[in-house]
């Protein structure tokens, strides 16, 4: 259940925002002071904030100031004066709207509604965990997803050439016998050896490479192995 706070000195307005807001299943506290409203917004998990202008204790502009310092929830102004409103646009105060009293509640509940499953798909897209990315040069490995970009261009890779890559990039510039790559990546009942390797980095060298024999990325260490070069 959606919480909102109410910070409104007029007991009438405030009692009517909070019927018409429980009728829709929210829940409502109210605060009839400036400083008890901002204490309560900066000290409770509120969803949504409705804030008058004028205010004994602290104005609407203050509060809705310190508020927006601490927190991104979703604030919404009302006042009785239209010159208000525009003074909270020109301020540059954070306000996510403004309403002017008086106002129909049923107004009041559909913006309170807009502005919360607004802020729910914000806040929704900034949970998503992110992708675990290794990236170097223009290469770009999303090992979450599985899949490679070249300077921006998607590139397929088989599973043993995605792994190599990505465990070679993971470990810069250290030099890998191909029989440490090959025990690295391949299970050890594999069939193939260290030939499997050689196969398998020329492949991904076409990838990622502009010219296979002089590459950027995968050197080849003479005699030894290889190595990423950052
Ligand atoms: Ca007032």
């Amino acid at each position: 259940m959606s919480k909102i706070l109410i910070i409104e000195d007029e007991e009438t307005i405030a009692d009517l925002e909070k019927d018409y807001l429980e009728l829709s299943d929210f829940e409502v506290e109210i605060c009839n002071t400036g400083d008890k409203g901002l204490k309560m917004a900066l000290e409770n998990d509120v969803d949504l904030i409705i804030l008058d202008l004028m205010l004994p204790g602290m104005d609407g502009f203050e509060v809705c100031r310190q508020i927006r310092e601490a927190k991104n929830v979703p604030i919404l102004m009302v006042s009785a004066r239209k010159d208000d409103i525009d003074k909270i646009r020109g301020l540059g105060l954070g306000a996510d709207d403004y309403m002017t009293k008086p106002f129909s509640p049923s107004e009041l509940v559909a913006r309170v509604k807009a502005h919360l499953a607004r802020y729910e798909r914000l806040v929704g897209m900034n949970a998503k965990p992110q992708n675990d990315i290794v990236e170097i040069r223009g290469i770009r490995i999303d090992k979450t997803a599985r899949r490679v970009y070249v300077n921006g261009v998607e590139k397929n890779f088989t599973t043993k050439e995605f792994d190599l890559l990505t465990f070679l990039a993971e470990n810069p510039n250290h030099v890998f016998t191909k029989d440490e790559l090959f025990r690295e990546i391949w299970d050890m009942d594999s069939i193939g050896d260290i030939a499997t390797v050689t196969v398998h980095i020329k492949k991904i060298r076409e990838k990622i490479e502009e010219d296979n024999s002089n590459p950027k990325y995968i050197e080849t260490i003479w005699g030894v192995g290889y190595r990423f070069r950052v």
